[in-house]
Order: structure tokens, then sequence, then C-alpha cells
């Protein structure tokens, strides 16, 4: 197995404010004398950078969504390493996220809604982790505290918006509270999971300059989960292509979407609607279903929808093969790596 070095952007710090190695999350599913093992992961290894966006995009079932429960501490790994600022957080933080570690990380849910307690005010919400984090102390300095996060995240004026409920709000200010409450603790990652995907088109590009922003002046490193390629291509930094619990591309998003090599990243690319390309429909050279994760056969997990599998491809997984530097991928149509 070739080892991938997660660390891709030479130059920046050399301790990336994230790393994963090799992270492996199994399911048992089934009972009885047998029971099956659904693979959600498998070998998966990247790095974070502070002020830096990496968007994981896929469709759903590749495990998006999964990792960032992994690194967020909801869920325990079946194998592999989660390091923050360089330290071992499966040897430190052995049974669940400690308040130091949750500090650190933070995260952002797809349903700002369904994230957000309808029973209290916004203020009220926002002081919580304040006070919890101890990143203010006194009524008058938590309370100054919380405007500023208003502000910053654009829900203006602050007094106003403090005294307000969730459902007062339209959909793009809940999430924008959500990022407020995330940076209410001043973390160094943020976990960004499907941010835009609930909100009415006309909103998302604001939402998605807030995160742009933040990343800027606050140094966050954001790992921005997508199934959206425009809006990875648009805030990401880099970008990291999954299926079915592989990453299989990884390069600077730029460079992937005007450049992708793996079949996979240009099936997705191909499905992306143009709108200048009227309704026509485009030819796309694969076929059927994401593939059951319940044992699953050897090989690429693509080789049942690719349009140019080989035999090889049903036997084994590809090694990693680099095309550039930080442009790497998994397919066998390409030299591995020696
Ligand atoms: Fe297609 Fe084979 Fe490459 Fe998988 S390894 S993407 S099946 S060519």
């Amino acid at each position: 197995m070739t080892t991938i070095d997660p660390q891709t952007q030479p130059g920046k710090s050399d301790v990336p404010a994230l790393e994963v190695r090799n992270l492996v999350m199994r399911f048992q599913v089934g009972g009885g004398a047998r029971p099956k093992l659904l693979h959600a992961l498998s070998d998966v290894s990247f790095s974070l950078n502070r002020a830096e966006v990496l968007a994981l995009v896929g469709e759903s079932g590749s495990g998006k969504s999964t990792t960032a429960r992994l690194i967020v501490r909801l869920m325990k790994p079946t194998g592999g390493k989660i390091l923050l600022d360089g330290e071992d957080v499966l040897k430190t933080e052995r049974r669940k996220a400690s308040l130091a570690y949750r500090r650190k990380v933070q995260m952002i849910f797809q349903d700002p809604f369904g994230s957000l307690s309808p029973n209290h005010s916004i203020g009220y919400q926002l002081e919580r982790p304040v006070i919890i984090h101890k990143r203010a102390e006194g009524k008058e300095a938590v309370r100054q505290k919380v405007y500023e996060l208003l502000a910053t995240v654009g829900l203006n004026p602050p007094e106003e918006m403090f005294h307000k409920f969730p459902f007062e709000l339209s959909g793009g200010q809940r999430q924008r509270v959500s990022v407020a409450r995330a940076l209410a603790v001043e973390p160094e990652i943020i976990l960004a999971d499907e941010p835009i995907s609930m909100l009415d088109v006309s909103i998302r590009m604001g939402v998605l300059n807030l995160l742009y922003r933040l990343k800027e002046e606050k140094k966050i490193g954001f790992l921005y989960i997508t199934h959206d390629l425009a809006s990875a291509r648009y805030i990401g930094d880099r970008t990291m292509v999954m299926y079915a619990g592989h990453v299989v591309e990884h390069a600077e998003s730029v460079r992937l979407m005007d450049n992708p090599q793996h079949p996979y990243t240009q099936l997705l690319l191909a499905a992306v609607p143009n709108p200048r390309a009227g309704l026509a429909t485009r030819y796309v050279q694969a076929r059927g279903e994401v593939p059951s994760l319940i044992d699953p056969k050897p090989g690429c997990p693509f080789a049942p929808r690719c349009g140019k599998v080989m035999d090889v491809c049903r036997q084994s997984m590809p090694d990693v093969s680099t095309v550039e530097p930080g442009h790497w991928l998994r397919c066998h149509l390409f030299t591995p790596d020696a």
C-alpha cells in the first residue's frame, strides 16, 4: 500500500492544524453467527492547514459526513489516527472529546433549524458556549462578546438579533447563527457539513463569502463538505473527491476542476448542469449505482460504473499515482508512485 503524504501544501506551517492518517471505519450490520461489515471509510488520509479550506466532495454515502463525525469525536474510528496540532487525539481523548478539544474543533450542520433550540433566544444560545468555554467573564462582557459575534456574521443590529428566536429568522440568518455559535469558542478548525445545501440559492453565496472571510481574518481551517462542485471550486483551496469510503482524487480545487483525471471525478463534473448548454442530454460514460458498502468486492469500488474498467480493476485497489505535485489519484489507468 502506498502511503500518502497528507501534507500537500509545502511552505505552510510544518505541523498542520489537523491531520488524518489511514482512517478506517467499519460498522457491524446484522446479527447471527456471521455478522457483516459495512466499510464506511477505508484508508482516508489528509491534512488541513490553518487559514485553508479543504473541500470534501462526493455523492451521498461516499463517507464525507462519517469523516467529519469521526474528527469531531461523535464516533470512534475502527483504525487510523487523528492528529490535532500534532497530538494524537485518539490517545489523549480516549472516551469522548474533552472541553479543550471541542473548543478547538467545531462543527456546523446542514440543517440550521434543527441544530438550534426553538425554545431559546439567539442571545441565550450564543451566550452558553461563551460562558462554558470561558471566552468572557461577567454578564456585561459575555453580552458584548455575543454582540461582536452577531456583528461578525452579519446579523445586525446585534442588540435586536440577540432577542430573536430561530423561527423569526430566515434560513440564511439561522445558518449565520450556527456559524456564530461555532465561532463563540474561537476554534482552530470548523467542520462545515453541507452548510448551504438547505438554503435558498440566492443566499448561499452570502454564507460562502462569510466562511471565506472568516478563513482569511481568523485563520480558521475549514473542512467544507459538499456534493456541489461549483461551491467547492469557489471556496476550496484544495478539493478531495471521495467515493464509497475511499479518497480517489486530490488536487488544488481549480486544477482539479479544470483537469480531472479520475473517471469518477470526470463523471461528477460532467453531471454539473451547464446553463449555456440548454436542455440537451449530455453523454456521461458511466452507469449503475454506488456499490454496496457491506462486505464489498475486492478491487476499485468504481469498477461497476466505470467506462474504462479493466480486468485488474476488479482484482485490486489501485495505489496512489501522482499526476503533478499536490495532484494525486487512485486509478489503474495511471502508473503508481514508486
Ligand atoms: Fe475505472 Fe479501473 Fe480507474 Fe477504477 S481503477 S476508475 S475501474 S479505470
